[in-house]
């Protein structure tokens, strides 16, 4: 396990001024991981992930078994950051029936037909599962933000401005939909992978110049880069605002594959084993039933 004063760390708190530019992308997270170096900290965040992977697939088993809480999972990221990456080697070791994935793209014409929630709504796990959205709801408050002509017919006749008044009532919505899903036995976890500038730069290099990564490349992801700044401010914005004691935000650093996937596992992990998770008890009569069941076999031929 990460030890709890280093999440506590990535973890933002809620109610205090957010700001993005305090969070480092990188592994030097604190003096102890520096004096360590890199190459001993890479070696213990492995042994971590490891450690973790085992237990995350125990720990899914008895939520599956105990069927009363839902894990929600939420990945925002800029390009390239590793969101699917992350899913990929975090969920690696899991019961696939126990784990629904999403990814959500530009919405659809009856998408944009509903309210903003809607779509997110209908692909909620169900109790006793994983569920992990790759893009969530925050889209509708980061994306539509740096470019509110993707809100359609979204918003109510009346002229309505995109001013801080409209976006501080989504951030309302969104937190008043999690408070719901809290309340009501999902455990919400949500994590931004703060992946540099530099870094993306690098990695779209990379995805450029090796063929075998070309189509992980699409040319709106140059486009949205151009955007890098205004991204930054919305993501600042959106996770400061929606930050709750309930459904905190991590904000990961994901310059390095390897700090990301130990840091995520030992979340998701931490929280499904502080569930109150129990296999199920049987009934006296449905113990009287396997009774009679198991005599049954025996007494077979
Ligand atoms: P990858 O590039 O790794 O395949 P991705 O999540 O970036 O994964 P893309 O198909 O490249 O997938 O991009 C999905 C696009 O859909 C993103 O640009 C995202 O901002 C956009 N999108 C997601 N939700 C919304 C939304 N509610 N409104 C508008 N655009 C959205
Ligand atoms: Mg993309």
């Amino acid at each position: 396990m990460i030890r709890p004063d280093i999440i506590d760390l990535l973890r933002v708190k809620p109610g205090k001024k957010f700001r993005l530019k305090d969070c480092n992308p990188g592994w030097k997270q604190t003096d102890e991981f520096e004096e360590l170096g890199k190459d001993a900290l890479k070696e213990k965040a492995k042994a971590i992930l490891d450690a973790n992977l085992a237990d995350l697939a125990q720990a899914q088993d008895l939520l599956y078994a105990d069927d009363r809480h839902a894990v929600l999972v939420v990945f925002q990221a800029m390009d390239a950051a590793g969101k699917d990456g992350t899913i990929k080697h975090v969920m690696s070791g899991v019961n696939p029936q126990g784990c629904q994935v999403y990814s959500f793209k530009k919405p659809s014409a009856e998408e944009l037909d509903h309210t903003f929630l809607w779509r997110y709504q209908r692909c909620l796990p169900e109790r006793g599962r994983i569920g992990i959205f790759n893009r969530s709801y925050y889209e509708d408050v980061l994306v539509v933000k740096v470019h509110p002509e993707l809100i359609g017919r979204q918003l109510p006749r009346k002229k309505e401005t995109f001013g801080k008044a409209f976006w501080k009532k989504r951030y309302e919505d969104i937190n008043a939909f999690e408070r719901h899903l809290v309340r009501n036995g999902t455990v919400v976890l949500k994590f931004f992978l703060n992946v540099s500038k530099d870094e993306q730069k690098r990695r779209f290099l990379e995805r450029l110049d090796r063929p075998e990564k070309n189509w992980k490349f699409s040319p709106s992801d140059l486009a949205e880069r151009g955007y890098w700044d205004d991204y930054m401010a919305a993501y600042e914005d959106a996770i400061g605002a929606t930050s709750t004691p309930e459904a905190p935000w991590h904000v990961v650093p994901a310059d390095h594959k390897w700090v990301t996937r130990a840091v995520v596992a030992d979340v998701v992990t931490t929280a499904i084993r502080g569930l109150d998770l129990r296999v199920p008890e049987l009934t006296d009569d449905e113990r009287k039933r396997l009774d009679a069941a198991r005599a049954a076999l025996n007494a077979e031929e």
